[in-house]
């Protein structure tokens, strides 16, 4: 990125935390990142003593990207790392949507997010938050905060006390279970193997098999193509949806045998196995197994869209639109710079572009997000 673009950004950044006062927890025991517009991490294992000392130091040095340790540490800036003498850390979940195999990135690339990525991205935070975090896991709505990733994505933080010190092996347990590895389908149907009806599990069942049940249903509420794309063959899924009201009824009940299919243990096992793998895959491609993992401060800046990483209430969420409310810089000014190419995109529920190498006036926040994906120049 040429120097004209880091200036510019730079004084910005700071003009943000000069106005802004960021809080955190613990502090002093937070390991700090900090990276430039060119390297989101450029130095690391930094830590302050207390809350003003890290708005001090943001305003003075305004970087790019400010990150902090999940872990808790005894002494956050020692090294190696075994002498920072590890005392927990958050479990954090990175959802991005860049993970989510969407149509839409085909068109405008993964670097540039639309509205159908945020939609979606929502939905996978909120599934995480109403599917497993709450009912399976059992953690309060108030251990969680969801922050905004500043690009495009959300970061949920499980603050809880006693998941704070599992190590990084009992976090990959939290992730088998979030994607049924290992799953053993005789828990949920006990007939599985044996002759006579196939009993399996109610929607409003605890866990995976209440999931399974619920998946299944709203897979037949939809439309053949959605029991195809699962692998079900044409013929056996005309009939279930011929029957679809019997078979629901039946999964409704615990009676998963409504209709006769051949080698029907089989079946079963290649269809949830598949649905685990659909409910599940990019929540758990993000949990964050490596306790000494860094992740961006709520609250601070993003150096490659100028959006603020801001926090946002579990009761707000719904309404969050990160191209509306994480917006830092909307004075009404408008800057004239240069744009070589971008697709089209929308902030305050205005469409900008696509451009393509061409001269434009656009409001500050815009052309700021133009400058730091790095598709233009400022001009005089
Ligand atoms: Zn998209």
């Amino acid at each position: 990125m040429n120097e004209k673009i880091i200036n510019f950004a730079s004084k910005l950044f700071k003009q943000y935390y000069s106005n802004s006062f960021i809080k955190i927890d613990k502090i002093e025991q937070k390991e700090f990142g900090f990276g430039d517009f060119n390297n989101k991490i450029s130095f690391r294992h930094f830590s302050f003593k207390n809350i003003n000392e890290f708005n001090s130091y943001a305003i003075s040095k305004a970087p790019a990207y400010i990150s902090f340790s999940s872990a808790y540490y005894k002494n956050p800036s020692a090294r190696p790392m075994k002498n920072k003498v590890w005392l927990g850390s958050d479990l954090i979940f990175d959802l991005d949507a860049n993970d989510l195999d969407l149509s839409c990135i085909k068109i405008h690339g993964n670097s540039w997010v639309c509205k159908n990525c945020f939609d979606n991205i929502k939905n996978e935070t909120i599934k995480l938050i109403e599917d497993f975090l709450i009912p399976d896991f059992g953690f309060s709505k108030n251990e969680l905060k969801i922050n905004f990733s500043g690009n495009r994505g959300y970061h949920v933080h499980v603050l809880n006390k006693a998941v704070a010190e599992l190590d990084s092996d009992a976090r990959k347990q939290i992730s088998n279970y979030i994607k049924a590895d290992n799953i053993d389908l005789e828990i949920f149907f006990p007939t599985l193997n044996k002759r006579g009806p196939l009993i399996g599990p109610k929607p409003d069942e605890f866990g995976w098999g209440g999931k399974l049940a619920k998946t299944m249903i709203s897979l037949l509420n939809k439309n053949i193509e959605e029991l195809i794309n699962l692998g079900i063959e044409k013929q056996i899924a005309k009939k279930l949806i011929k029957n679809k009201a019997e078979v629901i009824f039946g999964i409704t009940t615990g009676n998963w045998d409504k209709i006769s299919i051949p080698k029907k243990s089989e079946f079963w096992k290649e269809i949830l196995k598949k649905i685990a793998i659909k409910q599940s895959n990019s929540i758990d491609k993000n949990v964050t197994n490596d306790i000494h993992h860094l992740i961006r401060v709520p609250d601070t800046l993003h150096g490659e869209t100028g959006l603020i990483a801001k926090t946002i209430s579990l009761n707000d969420f719904d309404k969050f639109d990160p191209m509306n409310d994480a917006i830092a810089f909307d004075n009404g000014q408008k800057i004239k710079i240069h744009v070589q190419n971008s697709p089209k995109f929308y902030m305050k529920n205005i469409e900008f572009g696509p451009f393509d190498n061409e001269d434009i006036e656009i409001p500050l926040y815009a052309g700021l997000y133009l400058l730091l994906k790095n598709v233009g120049n400022l001009r005089d």
